[in-house]
């Protein structure tokens, strides 16, 4: 099954391509399902750098529900979680078919905060990016969650960020939230997927789903091939969506 569910646009601001387009070349592709995931903005213009202004939420949303192609069609969003806003992701997911988490930013005890693809994190930004992304999964708001080993985009796979995989892996696993093998890291020439980390998953047989995470239209279905053989190389079962309304996913049968 052919099948994107984490998808950018222009309307993020660091990404190009209009809503039309992508189904264009989710139609050429002989996608059965595209699922757009903008990065959800917030009232009061926290993170604004990285995604689309508050006011903008509603054309985004109006242009998703308006398009009509021989394949679905989700509406969601990717989710940076902060506990003390949990209502206001609680009012999205009712409006919205899914939303995906995913942790960007690591907040330090100072107040200060991190970028996940900064390469000077310490072993202690390590241990929040994992303690900030179990917590987010546990908030049981997520469909699943993406690029779990963002973390390790620019570092070797040391003590701090074997603990840290480990961490998030067992919570996966134990709150059933399913996991993300990204494809923009491949296409943009960062260490993710982790192949450490994906090994570690596929010993505890927790399995994947496939995301192209693009944001230039180009990108959609490009990294699928590399995903696939990256997965079967590792031994890491495969996810596909097995209903829509509730968004769920089930294991890819072997044939
Ligand atoms: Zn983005
Ligand atoms: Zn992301």
């Amino acid at each position: 099954m052919r099948y994107n569910l984490h998808t950018h646009s222009f309307y993020c601001g660091h990404g190009s391509g209009r809503i039309g387009e992508y189904c264009d070349e989710a139609e050429r592709n002989g996608f059965s399902l595209l699922g757009f995931s903008e990065h959800c903005p917030f009232p009061d213009g926290l993170l604004s750098r990285s995604r689309m202004p508050f006011p903008s939420m509603e054309l985004y949303e109006r242009d998703v529900r308006s398009e009509r192609r021989p394949f679905s069609i989700l509406l969601g969003y990717e989710v940076d979680y902060f506990r003390s806003r949990r209502s206001y992701y609680e009012r999205l997911k009712e409006r919205v078919d899914y939303l995906i988490g995913g942790t960007h930013y690591i907040f330090r005890p100072d107040g200060s905060m991190a970028s996940v693809f900064d390469s000077l994190l310490s072993g202690d930004d390590i241990r929040r990016y994992a303690d900030q992304t179990v917590r987010a999964m546990s908030s049981g708001l997520f469909s699943f969650y993406a690029h779990p080993d963002v973390y390790l985009s620019e570092r070797p796979f040391g003590k701090d960020e074997e603990a840290a995989a480990a961490l998030i892996l067992d919570a996966a696993a134990e709150l059933g939230v399913p996991l993300e093998l990204n494809g923009n890291g491949h296409l943009k020439g960062r260490g993710y997927p982790s192949e450490e980390f994906w090994r570690m998953a596929a010993e505890r047989g927790i399995p994947a789903l496939v995301s192209s995470d693009a944001h230039r239209v180009v990108d959609l279905a490009a990294p699928f091939g590399f995903l696939e053989s990256f997965a079967s190389r590792i031994g890491l079962t495969l996810l596909e969506p097995g209903s829509i309304s509730p968004l769920s996913f089930r294991k890819v049968q072997a044939n």
